[in-house]
């Protein structure tokens, strides 16, 4: 069962193996704002938004905390052609280290700091702890945040909606003839409808 805050461990309970879900309640609030969630219009309590679980081994030298497992999930976004739901896999090999504030490397962007800064492709990720506790969370957010691409597609050659009528072309055709580019049509001394 997922507690409320159930993605924090304590330093002195390591080295441990734990096992963490994430419920796609907590994936539907990360997720929100972002123009490839939105754009579904779903429910903020989305029961399709996605999901995962990470298989992690914790353990600290001291000054330093580690986790490494795996996260495996998915989640849903649109399509950024034809809006459709795509569900899009998350399969993720997880090497992250926990470092005092103090030795945060000082990136240009301090938010991105705060967050947790990557350090190389992804595979090794640094997060601030207080020594005492590691809080997970901003690790399991990122896996889900950085799984949406700039332009989600639900198929490679997806044909979009039609910029007249909606209309899905993947599914339907119309009979909208292609707009007249209104540039054009002054250079040709026309007079546009209003
Ligand atoms: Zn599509
Ligand atoms: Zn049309």
């Amino acid at each position: 069962m997922v507690k409320e805050a159930p993605y924090t461990v304590l330093v002195r309970d390591l080295p441990t193996h734990r096992r963490f879900e994430v419920p796609p309640k907590l994936v539907s609030e990360w997720l929100k704002g972002l123009p490839m969630r939105d754009a579904l219009g779903a429910p903020d309590a989305d029961p399709e938004a996605g999901d995962g679980v990470a298989e992690l081994d914790l353990y600290a030298d001291g000054t330093h905390a580690f986790a490494s497992g795996t996260f495996k999930g998915g989640l849903t976004v649109a399509c950024s052609r034809c809006v459709n739901p795509v569900r899009l896999p998350i399969d993720e090999k997880l090497l992250v280290t926990f470092l005092p504030p103090s030795e945060m490397p000082k990136d240009e962007d301090d938010a991105e700091a705060e967050e947790g800064a990557e350090v190389t492709d992804g595979d090794l990720d640094v997060f601030p702890f207080d020594g005492e506790r590691i809080d997970l969370e901003p690790l399991f957010r990122e896996q889900f945040v950085l799984s949406v691409p700039y332009a989600p597609l639900c198929r490679e050659d997806c044909k979009g909606l039609c910029p007249q009528c909606g209309i899905d072309r993947n599914s339907a055709t119309c009979t909208c003839e292609k707009p007249m580019d209104p540039r054009l049509a002054a250079l040709k001394g026309l007079k546009l409808p209003s």
